[in-house]
């Protein structure tokens, strides 16, 4: 297990108490933007260290770090693919509202997240299936794996007093939006979706993909579109889609040692058209020979069970007991809109 596990599973447990101050928004390319130095204040992170165009906040149990240019951000160690890279803004490094109030204010501070379901249920989604193998490699293939790992994750969820339903639990072939739609009957759950990557450049590592909040273009796809801003089923629960990915992709991480490639943002159709919080895992690459042998090795799959059920009694623990709490950045602004503003924290250190 890597030096920083410890910190890891505790990223989302770790700010529930602070939160001071006012945002001031900038303007960059038409896209609002707030400091580093503005969320060190805000959330009792320190002042800005800067080596070149490395930047950090460090106190001595957290830390967020990334690079200007580039939109790989670490909370704790863990990576974050922001939605839009760090920025320079008259020398003061920051990051897009969206990133804000869509990534930072969830993770840093779960407890608040609004409306948030009390899970009894968890929904396990096996990718592909029937005459839909997805990803193969010498050891087998994506639907076989993934439904093992689900199957294992069940037994345990089902032990551990969760209700448990598959949107397959055979192998057998389950169209995509009814995947969602069988989500979408359970208000109180919980939707993980399993799944091993392939690639031809011998990409290696995990990575959780979570739905792209409205207006953010897609990872998967190759750049911007028209439809990023087609409001989506699943958007009513963003900020519990990335505290979700935070819990999962952290276990995932810190019990594999398995190479980060970070929390991703997608509109793939079970994330689109869900209405309850749901992640995309993404195992390991069975393109790649090392992941491959690790994937076909029972005992990371039973691992991999054993870091969903630790991620789904994270998540719980973080977004619960429910408050009744105003967010300080609730107000998002939709796609496009300009202006300067300043929100006001009404919840200043509580
Ligand atoms: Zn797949």
């Amino acid at each position: 297990m890597p030096r920083f596990a410890p910190i890891l599973l505790f990223l989302l447990f770790a700010l529930r108490a602070f939160g001071a101050g006012e945002w001031t928004l900038l303007k960059y390319e038409n896209r609002d933007y707030v400091t580093l130095a503005n969320i060190g204040a805000f959330y009792q992170l320190g002042p800005v260290l800067r080596t070149g165009n490395q930047v950090q906040l460090r106190t001595a149990v957290r830390s967020l770090r990334g690079e200007v240019g580039s939109a790989e951000f670490y909370l704790n160690n863990l990576k974050f693919i922001l939605s839009y890279p760090v920025v320079d803004i008259g020398c003061k490094p920051s990051i897009s509202r969206m990133d804000l109030t869509k990534l930072l204010e969830p993770v840093l501070r779960p407890s608040r997240i609004q409306n948030s379901a009390t899970v009894d249920t968890i929904i396990l989604d096996p990718g592909h299936g029937g005459g839909d193998s997805g990803a193969t490699c010498l050891f087998g293939n994506e639907k076989t794996f993934a439904l093992d790992v689900a199957l294992r994750a069940r037994d345990m969820l089902r032990a551990a007093k969760f209700r448990v339903y598959m949107t397959r639990s055979t192998d057998r072939f389950v169209p995509l939006e009814e995947r969602a739609a069988i989500a979408s009957r359970f208000p109180n759950a919980l939707f993980i979706s399993i799944h091993f990557n392939s690639s031809g450049n011998g990409a290696t590592g995990v990575e959780t993909y979570t739905l792209a909040p409205r207006g953010v273009p897609s990872m998967a796809t190759d750049g911007p579109s028209l439809s990023d801003l087609v409001p989506c089923t699943g958007n009513a629960r963003d900020a519990e889609n990335i505290a979700l990915a935070c819990a999962t992709h952290a276990t995932l991480v810190c019990n594999s040692a398995m190479f980060d490639r970070g929390i991703k943002r997608a509109r793939f159709v079970v994330l689109r058209d869900s209405a309850i919080p749901g992640v995309l895992i993404e195992g390991g690459f069975l393109s790649n020979p090392n992941d491959a042998r690790r994937i076909a090795n029972v005992l990371y799959r039973q691992q991999m069970a054993g870091s969903i059920l630790q991620a789904v009694q994270n998540y719980c623990n973080a977004v619960g007991p429910r408050q009744a709490l105003p967010v300080a950045s609730a107000a998002t602004p939709p796609p496009g809109a300009t202006g300067p503003t300043v929100i006001t924290s009404q919840s200043a250190a509580r």
